[in-house]
This record gives structure tokens, C-alpha cells and sequence, in this order.
């Protein structure tokens, strides 16, 4: 994979390259290689919500002058009813696994969901020369449920499955451009090689990242029953918060998964909101089906840009 070409190729095949359609469900479209681009060409493209008054600097020192409040604290009467929430435009939402470079026994849909390392960092960099800016779960709650404002060109970044090279790849990588991401843990793993320690997750949540809960070993939430949510939810989670000494507020489906009947399941349990994969959102429960896309491994930065502005 060319990662990089000059200007004068990236210039003549950003055209070709935008009018693609990227769609990102359990398997990610490979579209074109268009070769890292330019700073220039992404500014000129508008990824993600408008900024709704004001200035962009404005509005970005709004938003920045105050942490987003707990979601629990937002009164139940300032909460949009779903319609509202639904009508919001969407915040481009990354989905990542591993990050690593790609082995000889890969299988072509596994590279889907592996990274390779300069991959990666390529992508971060387009997001940042991009001007994207991070933002976490409680700003995204904010946003949808009573229109509080984000900083400019918002973008989620989260994290699945608790491997190990999201903490010694993404992490510097991501601290580099000054990013904070979402790591939904699945806790069977804590500890076994290859995957990150529960000392490691406190540090990624110490550090100003969110850890959100994503059962216990990843089995499909849509045939729970009985004991398997006390299993694969009321245990995990509470061993997530025991590590991190926060409250677990959100939550991502295995596999993206999900069915209507979760959903009192997970509210009663304390959750605000759940995060999916690409499909379209639940009309009645918007909160708990926020749209997300694989970052695919065979993705160029342009390719990914493409698909951010398709896809949201
Ligand atoms: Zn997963």
C-alpha cells in the first residue's frame, strides 16, 4: 500500500477519489488509495455539525471553557425528546481495534479491523492537519440531548477490545496531536498477554480518557437473558469503575449488535448512552444506537476522510 504521493497526484485524484461512496457496515468498503492529502483539500471539505452561532473561535472557546457536565446532572426535562435528538447532525465517530502491522496469516476481511502502525499515524495526522477536534462521550451526551455546543469539526475516536497496541500505539499517538478517545474494555482480557492491564486502563482513564464498559468476553447482547446481564454488564462494569474509581456511564454492543429489548437493561443499569456500528439509529431510543464506523486497515487518510463526510 502507497501511502504517500506527491501533491500534483493527490490534486488530480481528490475528485475522482470524493465522488466514491465509502459505507462503512461490518465490512468496510476499499475504496480508492488516493495517497495522504493535503491540508489544504481537507480544509476546503465541512466534515461533522456546523458550528451553530458565532465565530468558529468563538464558539471553540465556549465550548472548551467548561467541562461538559455529568450526564446524570442534566435534568430529565432539558433532555430532547428523541425526534430532536435524532435531527442534530451527526459527530463522525471512529471505530478502532487493533493497531498493529499486518501478519502473513491476516485474513483479507480480519485486515479490516488491523491498522497497520503508519497507517494509523496517517490518519491521525489528516485529522489533525484537518483540523479536527476530539471530543468525548459526556460533550457528545451535552450535544445531543440539549444542543450544548462542541468545538469545531468534532470527531469521536473509540477504541474496542482492549488489545494492547492501544496503549503503546494509539496512546503517544494520539497524545501527540493532543487527542482523547473512548476505550470500551471488555474485561475477560484484562491482564492476558496481548492485551492491556487493569493499571494500564487506569492510566488511559487518569489521563482524561474514557472507559467504557463492553461486557465481559463479547458475547452478542441480543441473547441475553437472566444471569447473562448480571455476567456480561452488572460485573464488568463494576470492575471497570473499581479500576478507574468513576462511574461507567456508556456502553458499545459486541459486534454492534442490538436489539430494543436492551435497552431498559442498560438504563436501568445506570448507562446514558450506546454506541453501534453503522447502521441506521433506533427512532425511540437514538441515545442507545450513536453511530459509529470501522476504520478500516486498508484505508488511506483520504480514503478516511471520504468516508467521514459520507457516513455522518
Ligand atoms: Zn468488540
Amino acid at each position: 500500500m502507497i501511502l504517500f504521493r506527491t501533491p500534483l497526484f493527490v490534486a488530480a485524484t481528490a475528485l475522482a477519489a470524493s465522488t466514491l461512496f465509502a459505507s462503512c457496515e461490518t465490512k468496510p468498503a476499499t475504496a480508492s488509495e488516493a495517497g495522504s492529502p493535503t491540508a489544504e483539500a481537507l480544509a476546503a471539505d465541512s466534515a461533522g455539525p456546523a458550528v451553530t452561532s458565532g465565530t468558529a473561535a468563538t464558539a471553540e472557546a465556549e465550548a472548551n471553557a467548561a467541562p461538559a457536565p455529568d450526564p446524570t446532572t442534566i435534568p430529565a426535562g432539558k433532555v430532547g425528546d428523541a425526534a430532536s435528538i435524532t435531527a442534530r447532525p451527526q459527530v463522525p465517530i471512529l471505530c478502532y481495534h487493533q493497531i498493529r502491522d499486518w501478519r502473513a496469516k491476516d485474513s483479507k476481511t480480519a485486515k479490516d479491523y488491523i491498522v497497520p502502525v503508519q497507517a494509523f499515524k496517517n490518519q491521525m495526522k489528516m485529522l489533525a492537519d484537518s483540523g479536527y477536534h476530539t471530543i468525548l462521550p459526556d460533550q457528545l451526551y451535552a450535544y445531543l440531548t440539549t444542543g450544548a455546543k462542541l468545538p469545531s469539526k468534532p470527531i469521536m475516536l473509540t477504541f474496542d477490545d482492549t488489545d494492547l497496541d492501544q496503549f503503546t500505539v494509539a496512546r503517544p499517538t494520539l497524545d501527540k496531536y493532543g487527542y482523547k478517545a473512548v476505550y470500551f474494555v471488555m474485561t475477560v482480557s484484562l491482564g492476558r498477554p496481548n492485551y492491556m492491564s487493569k493499571a494500564q486502563v487506569k492510566q488511559l482513564s487518569d489521563e482524561g480518557n474514557v472507559i467504557g464498559s463492553h461486557t465481559w468476553d463479547h458475547h452478542n447482547v441480543k441473547k441475553y437473558q437472566g444471569q447473562d446481564w448480571v455476567t456480561q454488564i452488572d460485573k464488568p462494569t463494576k470492575t471497570l469503575e473499581e479500576i478507574t474509581g468513576k462511574k461507567i456511564n456508556y456502553f458499545a454492543f459486541p459486534f454492534g449488535l442490538w436489539n430494543q429489548q436492551a435497552f431498559p437493561e442498560l438504563k436501568k443499569r445506570g448507562f446514558v448512552a450506546a454506541f453501534v456500528l453503522a447502521e441506521k439509529r433506533d427512532p425511540i431510543d437514538p441515545l442507545f444506537t450513536i453511530r459509529r464506523i470501522i476504520a478500516s486497515g486498508y484505508w488511506s487518510p483520504r480514503t478516511l476522510h471520504n468516508s467521514i463526510v459520507q457516513s455522518f
